[in-house]
């Protein structure tokens, strides 16, 4: 089984809201809850090494209009989620984490040192990466360094929500990347966030990568080319991701793969990358507990079962060294290239 990379998982979304939407209850992490999609033994026992661990800002509301949006993304009865004071839901977000390494100290641990990447390629445990869903949190750009100092090392620019950032996959009209947009880039590469352009509209991927001197990330998406659906990436993005050296992880989300989403469909996606663009373009970016209402690709129940990918990868001709560098290696090459920059504060950044 080759180590695991998940570019995204609402862990803390889980906590923050009871586990609204899914059909396992709340219950610690670290027992082997039946039917939970992760928790520390799946980890475990599907070599998961680091976790991009999500901290999306979203108050759970009653909105007709939202609830409708959203549910037509999904096809799945949807909440109506808004965003309401993100950066006090953002510190509660980050309250879990905290309250899951100290209650996992042995199993689980926070990623924001060189050390710590040397500490995932050992395997010594599980790291998670803390990063921030939608960039509502930031009231300023320099707010960045706050939430850096609290840990953040990635920062998806939006949800599905326009922002003064960005503008997203939702977007009516979409104006690309804000002058504020392109100060907060500059300021990720300088203190090494990782930039991520899942949920962002096809403009602003494009002008976010023109702007970035560092490989960027599309967490959790899959290819327009096959599935046609707002939340997926077209060639041309990709193209353009590929000359960044960036990488896409493909995504569970069930409409974002086919009408009947299984292993075998989401590897449609993947083999269909590395025979256009190359395997180097490809990583794994789950989001398991944001599959809300909706049943999981056939399959992919739950991550311990992953090893059914990288079999149906090897049934379609995949060598052992690509689906390692799909399931680890691209993520981690990308993550090196930002980690270079990581410091202990982001005062000593320059
Ligand atoms: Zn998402």
């Amino acid at each position: 089984m080759p180590p695991l990379v998940d570019l995204h998982e609402d862990i803390s979304l889980y906590y923050v809201t009871q586990g609204a939407g899914l059909r396992f209850g709340v219950a610690d992490f670290g027992i082997d809850l039946e039917g939970r999609h992760c928790d520390i033994p799946k980890y475990e026992r599907s070599n998961t090494r680091l976790v991009f661990a999500a901290i999306a800002p979203l108050t759970p509301t009653i909105s007709p209009k939202r609830v409708e949006r959203l549910t037509s993304l999904y096809g799945a009865p949807f909440g109506g989620y808004r965003v309401r004071a993100p950066l006090s839901a953002a510190l509660e977000h980050i309250t879990v984490y905290r309250n899951l390494f100290r209650m996992h100290g042995d199993r689980l641990f926070p990623v924001r040192t060189l050390w710590d990447l040397e500490r995932v390629e050992r395997g010594q445990g599980i790291g998670l990466l803390l990063a921030l869903e939608g960039a509502e949190p930031l009231e300023d750009v320099e707010d960045l360094e706050l939430l850096y100092d609290l840990g953040l090392r990635s920062l998806q620019l939006t949800w599905n929500f326009d922002n003064r950032y960005g503008a997203s996959c939702m977007s009516r009209k979409d104006y690309g990347l804000t002058g504020d947009g392109e100060e907060l880039i500059a300021l990720c590469n300088r203190l090494g966030v990782i930039v991520d352009l899942a949920h962002a509209s096809k403009r602003t991927t494009l002008e976010v990568i023109e702007a970035s001197r560092l490989p960027v990330i599309v967490s959790h998406a899959n290819f327009r080319t096959v599935r046609d659906h707002p939340r997926n990436v077209d060639d041309e993005q990709l193209e353009a991701l590929n000359r960044n050296r960036g990488v896409v992880g493909v995504t569970f989300i069930p409409p974002t793969i086919s009408d009947h989403p299984s292993v075998e469909a989401l590897a449609d996606h993947i083999v269909y990358a590395c025979e256009r663009f190359g395997p180097q373009l490809v990583a794994i970016g789950t989001d398991y507990f944001g599959l809300l209402n909706m049943v999981e690709p056939r399959g992919l129940e739950e991550v311990s079962r992953i090893g059914n990918l990288w079999r149906e990868l090897e049934r379609r001709g995949l060598g052992e060294r690509e689906i390692r560098m799909i399931a680890y290696e691209n993520a981690m090459r990308v993550i090196r290239e930002n980690a270079a920059r990581w410091r202990l504060s982001s005062l000593a950044s320059t």
